[in-house]
């Protein structure tokens, strides 16, 4: 029988075959655990950095834990947005002081890559100002923003910005928005900004001196271009946000506009966090349905986050929690779009928090670590620690 000449051709030896070097990690990957001895424990490594993004976006579901996300899955008939990230792990979300954490410390994790006390935000345990990644990328020409469902002055966004040692200095919080040179932010809390108590300080004139765009309402938003040589500070409410369940829908839509806006006004790329702020809202006032509709409003942005980073191709997109509220779990009884919620808490638990990834850089998200793993991935990724090195070599 006469064989296939294409065949013949595969099975000349080629003295000048170099194996790639995605061949050896496929071939090792079939080999190596069949070597491992089975009384080995397990350890987690973090791949290897094969891709580098140009942006990062950052979304935080506050109070997001496993069972807030399989609450989600099956309350829809629609796939999730979570099951489209390829990479998936954990991380430890106790702080310095409590294996419970706020939010104020885990945003501060993430942030800074330190743990710190309970309530502080942007300092370490000892109450020094650590540099967030924000102000870091700053710092490399990248464009920044921030977005919640919250004030923007709240615990988890303030830790991006902010320098305090209590979550509840709001007026400090917002004063320090002030010191950087944030592109882009959008939250509720205006008052914060120009209705102070401590001083007489009008911040919304001062983000205007300082070429910042203020917009106030977003009953008339309609996503549209706004001039790319400004900065745009965009207050949703003068107090807090409402609930999803009372009409608050910003999020997907405000996640789109910063998207378009921080691509436009920077080549360098952007750092993004965009912050579901209510999910943990639902869980202390254990309401399952606030919980499901929290995560609803999420999803449908995380949806929008993934079809820019699927169609830029140069998008890191980490989705994860600071930690999960209420102990939630779904309980006997539970259906396909009936979920009955059950709660151990109305605080806060120390239950391990999944973190998703799409993107380049993504495979180095695989494992469980700590939550300040994360902030080091970031800066890995956007090649800060590389030139960090460098800098110090010189
Ligand atoms: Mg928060
Ligand atoms: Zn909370």
């Amino acid at each position: 029988m006469e064989q296939h000449p294409s065949c013949l051709a595969m099975k000349k030896p080629n003295p000048n075959r170099r194996y790639s070097f995605k061949s050896i990690l496929i071939i090792l990957s079939l080999v190596l655990p069949a070597c491992k001895s089975t009384k080995e424990l397990p350890v987690a490594q973090t791949a290897p950095l094969l891709e580098k993004p140009k942006n990062i976006v950052l979304l935080i579901g506050d109070g997001m834990g496993l069972s807030q996300i399989s609450g989600l899955i099956y309350s829809q008939k629609d796939a999730s947005s979570f099951e489209a990230f390829p990479v998936i792990g954990f991380h430890k979300s106790y702080s310095y002081d409590d294996l419970i954490t706020d939010s104020a410390a885990g945003a501060t994790a993430f942030s800074c890559g330190v743990k710190t006390f309970n309530n502080a935000v942007g300092l370490n345990k000892d109450t020094l100002p650590e540099l967030t990644i924000l102000e870091e990328a700053e710092q490399y020409g990248l464009s920044t923003g921030l977005i919640a469902t919250s004030s923007i002055v709240h615990a988890t966004p303030a830790a991006f910005i902010a320098h305090q040692p209590m979550r509840t200095m709001y007026e400090a919080i917002a004063a320090d928005f002030l010191k950087t040179e944030i592109d882009f932010f959008l939250g509720g809390g205006e008052e914060y900004f120009n209705n102070r108590k401590t001083d007489k300080r009008d911040l919304i004139q001062e983000l205007k001196a300082k070429n910042y765009n203020v917009l106030h309402d977003y009953s008339d938003f309609v996503p549209k271009k706004f001039n790319p040589e400004k900065n745009l500070a965009f207050f949703t409410e003068s107090k807090h946000p409402t609930s999803a369940i009372a009409g608050r829908n910003y999020l997907a839509n405000a996640a789109s506009l910063a998207l378009d806006f921080l691509e436009n006004h920077g080549e360098k790329g952007f750092f993004l966090m965009i912050e579901a702020s209510q999910i943990d809202w639902g869980g202390h006032s254990n309401d399952e349905t606030m919980v499901i509709r929290e995560m609803q409003d999420f999803d449908r942005t995380i949806k929008r986050v993934l079809e820019y980073a699927r169609k830029k191709g140069d998008t890191l997109v980490i989705l994860t929690a600071d930690h999960e509220t209420g102990g939630f779990s779904l309980q006997p009884g539970s259906k396909f779009g009936n979920i009955k919620g059950g709660f151990t808490t109305n605080g806060h638990t120390a239950s391990l928090v999944p973190v998703f990834a799409f993107g380049p850089a993504a495979k180095t998200f695989s494992g469980i670590y700590e939550n300040t793993n994360i902030h080091k991935l970031m800066r890995l990724a956007l090649g800060f620690v590389q030139a960090e090195t460098e800098k110090n070599q010189n």
